[in-house]
């Protein structure tokens, strides 16, 4: 049976562009691998951040709508993203954060693992989760971050989801998924592929009394799940419809390519493909250092850039 292979990216909505690019690549040491615009709306950023090659896994991108009212936490979004850092460097993360005087909440164990929760700027909901495993990714250092290589984040751990109705998402990931019940605790549900390693999982909670969430800054928009090409990715999509799911047409956004559809509590959900990378359209060299734009927005380059804010280099 085809499943997808872990989260290949999570994409949210960010505030102000020059506050999310200082909070992920000055404070968190992402990279910024790619600097371009919202394809659906060319007046805002999508700034794509990950470890220093962008490999799928590692990826968190942003559509920095700083003119967006605040999103509304309920069921229907995913509420959290974490990210896997090495064992032991929790302590580091936190003196960090601390200094840079962001508002954390009190460490957990989650599952076993320690986690340590946090708002970003603009109100995301983000945990550092120290983990063992990273099969089921590639990860490569970035000798430009401000963290040092021991420390640096490793890529997407998970997201969590908050739904109305267990039963219907959870039947969903069983079936059209080929996710895998992996346990449960404090009233999160934890369902995966496979064994559920680092980047391959997500944990879901039922709310049924909860209102409605909605997109807004610092809320989820949606997670990507990783294939690894252009045919998996359509046995995938035909899964999906067969399972009764209305999944899009494959839509080709050049860095790979995706497919959306909404599982059935209301999480926008894509399928991506590995390839071909950021590496298709800029020197591996200078990834994120210039605007890049998809073929057919490159006549109006001069109006684009003359809308989007300035951005300049994080302070580290
Ligand atoms: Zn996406």
């Amino acid at each position: 049976m085809q499943s997808v292979r872990g989260l290949h990216h999570v994409t949210a909505i960010a505030g102000p562009a020059q506050e999310n690019l200082d909070f992920y690549a000055g404070v968190l040491g992402l990279r910024l691998v790619k600097k371009s615009v919202n394809q659906d709306d060319p007046g805002t950023y999508h700034l794509f951040y990950a470890d220093a090659e962008g490999h799928p896994g590692t990826d968190l991108t942003f559509f920095p709508w700083a003119q967006m009212a605040p999103s509304r936490e309920g069921h229907g979004l995913s509420s959290e993203v974490s990210l896997a850092v090495p064992p032991g460097s929790l302590t580091f993360w936190a003196s960090r954060l601390q200094r840079c005087g962001v508002t954390m909440s009190a460490p957990e164990v989650r599952f076993g693992q320690q986690v340590l929760p946090f708002r970003d700027p603009h109100g995301l909901h983000v945990a550092l989760v120290e983990s063992e495993d990273s099969l089921g990714r590639t990860f490569t250092p970035w000798d430009g971050s401000p963290i040092p290589v021991e420390q640096q984040i490793r890529g997407l751990e998970s997201a969590r989801l908050v739904e109305r109705d267990l039963v219907r998402t959870t039947s969903f990931l069983l079936s059209a998924m080929d996710f895998t019940h992996l346990g449960s605790e404090n009233g999160w549900n934890r369902y995966g592929v496979g064994e559920g390693k680092s980047g391959t999982y997500v944990d879901v909670r039922e709310m049924p009394t909860a209102n409605r969430g909605a997109w807004g800054t610092g809320s989820i928009h949606h997670l990507a799940w990783r294939v690894d090409d252009e045919a998996h990715q359509l046995a995938v999509r035909q899964r999906l419809s067969d399972g009764g799911s209305r999944p899009t047409l494959v839509i080709d956004r050049f860095w790979f390519k995706s497919v959306y559809f909404p599982e059935p509590g209301g999480v926008l959900f894509e399928l991506a493909t590995e390839g071909p990378g950021f590496g298709v359209d800029e020197d591996p060299a200078h990834l994120g250092e210039s605007l890049v734009l998809p073929p057919w927005l490159e006549k109006d380059r001069t109006g684009i850039e003359s809308v989007l804010p300035k951005l300049t280099p994080p302070r580290k």
